[in-house]
């Protein structure tokens, strides 16, 4: 896309109604500002997992312009993790003279004054700042993000399909719907975690990834799941049991052959290296990181020791999927199908075929609207 059909893009999402009225770019040599709203993604199915039940998903959408150019970020706060839409919201509005001050190309001394500004617990704001400047700077400079950082879009790694948890029926639904996907990751941590399984079992013979969402906290109830889950051809098991249980979770690695990876427990990079100790690699997500510049230390990190990285994200469009895709030629496995439970995703981006990873090619994240 040349400079003149992104600026006739730029015009028309400012009509779209995510976005609220008076939100044209600035330009060049205005002031920078800020624009910040929620979205309510409605999901395609009920979303069920060990955490939670839920039927759409309130998601942060933030613009942040300067010199004419808008870059577009989204940050998706989950309970988890005590964060919330309303208050992500606020806290980056109670940012905003740090986040327009700043020189966006010297991202590094921006984004960290803006990370200590914003304190503990607020990484899915973070995270939206960090996915608009981002993709402010690679739209300024004329670059999709993936060569800002450069990678080989060709090294991106095929993305599962998740599957909720539901009714063996319903299951056995959800895995026709998703032959278009090589691989699937299947929600477990519940009483019915082996009829789930047959039920997806009677339909494929895929290679299957589970999510236990800390389901199981007796090490030895744990320990028999996972070798039975090997029997069913699983390749690897996300966090198995709760994020605090460390020595159950490294007692329960040395009794099994399935890889085991850390999610929750996977919160902040200091923890990274004793997490080395009790899994084998771990769930980077920008909304955990608090965005994209953080998500490559945290995989330089885990590279540093060893582990394997997965790349996932929470229930977001395909705006924050998008931003993790172009960082995913640098991890082993990919997890970016948020936007594919979405039904009213706002934006066009990256494109999953086959389980492929497709990423856009515009300039910055590369999004359109929808
Ligand atoms: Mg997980």
């Amino acid at each position: 896309m040349n400079r003149r059909e992104y600026l006739k893009l730029a015009g028309a999402m400012a009509t779209t109604p995510l976005m609220s009225s008076g939100m044209q770019s600035t330009s060049a040599g205005e002031p920078a500002k800020i624009e910040c709203s929620l979205s309510r993604l409605n999901l395609r199915h009920t979303w069920t997992t060990t955490m939670s039940s839920s039927e759409f998903r309130e998601t942060v959408q933030l613009r942040y312009s300067r010199d004419g150019i808008t870059g577009n970020g989204e940050g998706a706060p989950i309970v988890r993790y005590k964060e919330f839409p309303e208050s992500a919201r606020r806290a980056i509005e109670s940012v905003s003279g740090k986040i327009t001050a700043g020189d966006p190309l010297a991202y590094r001394k921006m984004l960290e004054e803006v990370r200590q500004a914003l304190g503990p617990g607020q990484h899915a704001a973070m995270a939206a700042v960090d996915i608009a400047v981002f993709d402010w700077i690679g739209k300024k400079l004329g670059v999709p993000l993936y060569k800002f950082f450069g990678l080989d879009p060709a090294d991106a790694p095929v993305t599962d399909f998740s599957i909720g948890i539901d009714t063996p029926e319903i299951t056995r639904q959800k895995t026709r719907e998703a032959t278009d996907f090589p691989v699937l990751k299947v929600k477990v941590g519940l009483k019915t975690d082996e009829p789930t399984i047959e039920a997806v079992r009677s339909v494929t013979k895929k290679p299957i990834r589970v999510d236990a969402n800390e389901g199981w906290t007796d090490k030895e109830e744990a320990i028999r799941k996972i070798n039975w889950l090997e029997s069913q051809g699983i390749e690897y098991v996300e966090q198995p049991m709760p994020a605090h249980m460390l020595e159950e979770t490294r007692y329960v690695r040395s009794k099994v052959h399935l890889p085991i990876y850390a999610d929750e427990a996977c919160t902040d990079a200091h923890m990274i290296p004793q997490l080395a100790n009790a899994y084998d690699g771990i769930n980077v997500k920008l909304d955990k990181s608090g965005g994209i510049l953080e998500a490559i230390r945290w995989i330089e990190m885990a590279r540093a020791l060893n582990l394997k990285v997965m790349l996932g994200c929470m229930v977001s469009s395909s705006c924050t999927i998008t931003a993790a895709a172009h960082i995913s030629p640098l991890v082993d496995h990919a997890d970016l199908d948020g936007g594919l439970l979405v039904a009213n995703d706002p934006w066009h981006g990256v494109r999953i075929e086959k389980g492929k990873v497709l990423l856009p090619t515009g300039p910055g994240l590369g999004l359109s609207p929808a």
